[in-house]
């Protein structure tokens, strides 16, 4: 469809980096060519609409944002940014989990999620797993549910579906 011949053909691998024997799945051209960016934003939108009622789509700094909030506009519901520590204004829950080098911190506002909400959760790339296994963390610390997560990319090799589960991942791609 569309979407896959999109990302096929747009994302750009580039080897070594960040690191090497690292290959970063580079979605900058695809965000550059607009019947692309509109193909991926109309699938991601439609597996959306697939889990049923939503509450808000939550977006993963800082990808996360480029995808999540044109989406929350399309599915006319609210965006909620969760950012990287110490950039959020208001009262913030932070979830910290682990890299291969180190922790990383990720926020929301506390008055952000009603207890009972349903929410998706958006990134560019599932790698290990690890950024929306603390996001979901979040949202379950705010007695809200993750009724799904949807991403463009997903590195099939790195194991992150698996650390998701029983919460349902859609990916548009998968290498
Ligand atoms: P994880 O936490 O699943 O290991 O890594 C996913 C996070 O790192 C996402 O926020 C994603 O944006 C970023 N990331 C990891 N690998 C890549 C990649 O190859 N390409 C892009 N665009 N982002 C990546």
């Amino acid at each position: 469809d569309a979407a896959t011949r999109a990302i096929t053909g747009l994302v750009r691998p580039i080897e070594d980096w960040p690191e090497p024997g690292v290959t970063f799945r580079d979605i900058t051209p695809l965000l550059s060519d607009p019947a692309g960016f509109d193909a991926v934003l109309s699938a991601m939108a439609d597996a959306a609409r697939g889990l049923g009622q939503l509450d808000a789509v939550l977006g993963v700094e800082s990808r996360g944002f480029v995808l999540g909030a044109p989406m929350a506009r399309e599915l006319a519901v609210p965006f909620l940014p969760v950012r990287k520590e110490g950039k959020l204004p208001a009262e913030t829950r932070a979830a910290t989990y682990d890299l291969e080098y180190g922790t990383a911190t990720l926020e929301i506002h506390v008055d952000a999620l009603a207890p009972g909400a349903r929410v998706v959760v958006v990134d560019d790339v599932l790698a290990t797993g690890g950024t929306l296994t603390a996001t979901q963390s979040l949202v379950e610390e705010a007695g809200a549910t993750v009724v799904g997560h949807l991403v463009m990319i997903e590195i099939g090799a790195l194991g992150g579906r698996g650390r998701l589960e029983p919460t349902p991942l859609t990916a548009l791609h998968t290498y």
